[in-house]
């Protein structure tokens, strides 16, 4: 196994460190089809455009994720 943990240290080193510059990536919420509960993830998506629901076609709805602070007030 020295082998394997040496190669993998190499690689780590070589990887740019650049990595995680592409800004937040934190999802800021979902896209939905209400009628076939799909959801699909604001990251998952490309672009600004809402897409289609893969089940029935329709345009899925944004849907703001209640975010970290816990309150369902
Ligand atoms: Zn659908």
């Amino acid at each position: 196994m020295g082998l394997f943990g040496t190669l993998k240290e190499a690689f780590v080193a070589s990887t740019p460190s650049t990595d995680r510059g592409s800004g937040t990536t934190e999802s800021k919420g979902a896209y939905w089809c209400h009628d076939c509960d799909e959801r699909l993830l604001d990251l998952d998506v490309a672009g600004e455009e809402p897409p289609a629901c893969p089940d029935c076609g329709d345009e899925m709805d944004f849907e703001r994720s209640p975010g970290s602070t816990g309150c369902a007030c």
